[in-house]
């Protein structure tokens, strides 16, 4: 169970490893879960997820995780706050944690098109994407 700690250094922002995890993380990333800033739920917030899938919406990046057979939600909100765990009830999704993350293991090698925001993990992309031309 990942450690809960009352304030976050006195700094409301989202910290910087868990604004590239959001930006950056992709299915099959391992990350860790560094801080537990609240416990809504007071649910046992697991020291490790394995990113699902990676989801784009109107809102921002929302990653898909799972931990021992649970599945998650992480969402960011916005800048002044740390990313948010939700976990799954009765088919909807209950705001559990405000957490910190980070990557396990090396980061991941792909760059983050400027224009979509996503990953240039095929050639195709990152081409459209050197030249300014990604349509997404
Ligand atoms: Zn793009």
């Amino acid at each position: 169970m990942a450690v809960k700690v009352d304030s976050v250094d006195g700094n409301p922002k989202t910290n910087p490893e868990t604004k590239r995890v959001l930006v950056r993380a992709e299915r099959n990333d391992e990350l860790k879960i560094t801080t537990v800033v609240s416990n809504f739920e007071d649910i046992n917030v697991p020291d490790f997820v394995k990113v699902v899938q990676r989801l784009m919406t109107y809102y921002g990046p929302k990653l898909r995780v799972e931990a021992d057979d649970e599945q998650y939600l992480v969402t960011a909100p916005g800048p002044d706050t740390q990313a948010l765990l939700w976990r799954q009830e009765d088919s909807a999704w209950h705001k559990a944690a405000e957490i910190r993350l980070d990557f396990t293991g090396s980061l991941p090698e792909y760059d983050i098109c400027p224009d979509c925001g996503e990953t240039l993990s095929t050639i195709a992309h990152e081409r459209r994407a050197a030249i300014g031309a990604c349509e997404k």
